[in-house]
């Protein structure tokens, strides 16, 4: 793994006090009996899991959703042993004795996966753990995304006989996920409840966990029976699921800063050629400074159409960005060591995720994830 840099000025700077902020805002707008889970996947959309997560738990939060079995160790083993641990993706059955012992709730799409499962615990002479450990585990339901999940009643009733007699497992709840909650067509937000309430209809009562609630869902569409539990991803990291700023109804907080720091400065003559390719000429006499920031820090090629702020200035990328560095050009000689904002406020200016995704024709969640693991991230915590 790479680790991050300690002598380089690049810095993602994470507000955890924003985290609780968002997290409290939406758990207002809750029932009593919903329950909201931080979804912390991909490192905590590139803001760091374990702290998110400990800092959502504190604000309200019961539980947590990874991507991954990997994810959810991560976080076992960094001492959060208590709280409720879904794994939103799919896993390998080859992977059962971690999951037991590490007590993690997965989620099936087959029972196919119990069989094997239960194999390879026979194979590798494991079974003695099913005498300890139950398998928690919640269905996926595909009413619509074609992603994962069973998608009639039929297999459905299927799927039940099938675990009927399996004493190991733990049959604890059942979910979707809307494909247009956070942009799209919104009637097709109606076509998918339909097939939500057929495909639940059939579930054995004792699962009691049904939940569709992604952020967009958990906000907006207050549909009953409600969500059980509240999936809460992008909003709690304080942006909104479609890019709007203001957020409709709620009061969200940003978390994340990326900064840097100018490393060289200097003033070229007109006509001369700057970065790869040599794309950029000066068109007069200009200052240009270097920052340590490139795409291996997850500021991409195509973030060019970004300008950087620095002293309360947009400043225009001149040139390619190359994997460890970049150009500016800056309106006057400023020293080394003056601040660069890439995300986040400075003087009256704001670099917002929202303003850029729509820029650069993406969403925030892809410009928060693509911040590359060099980036040391620091926390900020009343
Ligand atoms: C990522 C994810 C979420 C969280 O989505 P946000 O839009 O970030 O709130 C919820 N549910 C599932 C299944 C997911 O994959």
């Amino acid at each position: 793994m790479i680790e991050p840099s300690e002598h380089r000025p690049t810095q993602a700077i994470v507000d955890l006090n924003a985290i609780q902020h968002n997290v409290k805002q939406v758990l207002a707008t809750m029932q009593p009996n919903q329950v909201l889970y931080a979804t912390v996947k991909a490192n905590g959309y590139g803001h760091g899991a374990e702290q998110v997560a400990r800092a959502a738990m504190e604000a309200g939060a019961q539980g947590l959703c990874v991507a991954s079995v990997d994810e959810a160790i991560e976080l076992r083993k960094s001492g959060l042993i208590q709280v409720p641990i879904l794994v939103l993706g799919l896993t390998d059955p080859r992977g059962i004795a971690e999951i037991l012992h590490y007590h993690i709730t997965i989620t099936v799409s087959s029972a196919d996966f119990f069989v094997e499962a239960y194999q390879q615990l026979a194979d590798t002479d494991q079974l003695s753990l099913l005498s300890l450990y139950q398998l928690p585990f919640h269905l996926a339901l595909d009413t619509g995304m074609s992603r994962i999940g069973l998608t009639s009643v039929a297999e459905i009733e299927a799927f039940k006989a099938t675990v009927a007699s399996y004493d190991w497992i733990d049959w604890q709840g059942a979910f979707t996920h809307f494909s247009t909650a956070g942009g799209g067509d919104p009637t097709y937000i109606d076509y998918q409840w339909e097939k939500w309430l057929e495909l639940t209809a059939v579930l054995p009562e004792e699962v009691s966990l049904r939940h569709f609630a992604n952020s967009a869902m958990g906000m907006w569409y207050p549909k009953q029976p409600q969500s059980d539990i509240v999936r809460l991803g992008i909003s709690m990291y304080g942006l909104d699921p479609k890019d709007q700023i203001p957020s409709p109804g709620f009061d969200l907080k940003p978390a994340l800063q990326l900064i840097s720091e100018i490393v060289y400065v200097k003033q070229v003559p007109k006509g001369t050629k700057i970065s790869y390719g040599a794309t950029y000429e000066a068109s007069q006499d200009e200052w240009i400074a270097t920052i340590p920031m490139g795409y291996a820090d997850g500021w991409f090629r195509r973030y060019k159409a970004v300008d950087v702020l620095i002293d309360g200035q947009a400043c225009p990328v001149v040139g390619i960005i190359n994997m460890d560095q970049m150009m500016v050009k800056l309106p006057k000689a400023y020293p080394v060591g003056t601040l660069v904002t890439f995300i986040g406020d400075d003087g009256g200016l704001t670099n917002h995720v929202s303003d850029l995704a729509r820029k650069l024709d993406t969403i925030s969640y892809e410009i928060l994830c693509g911040i590359g693991p060099r980036v040391p991230r620091i926390y900020l915590k009343d």
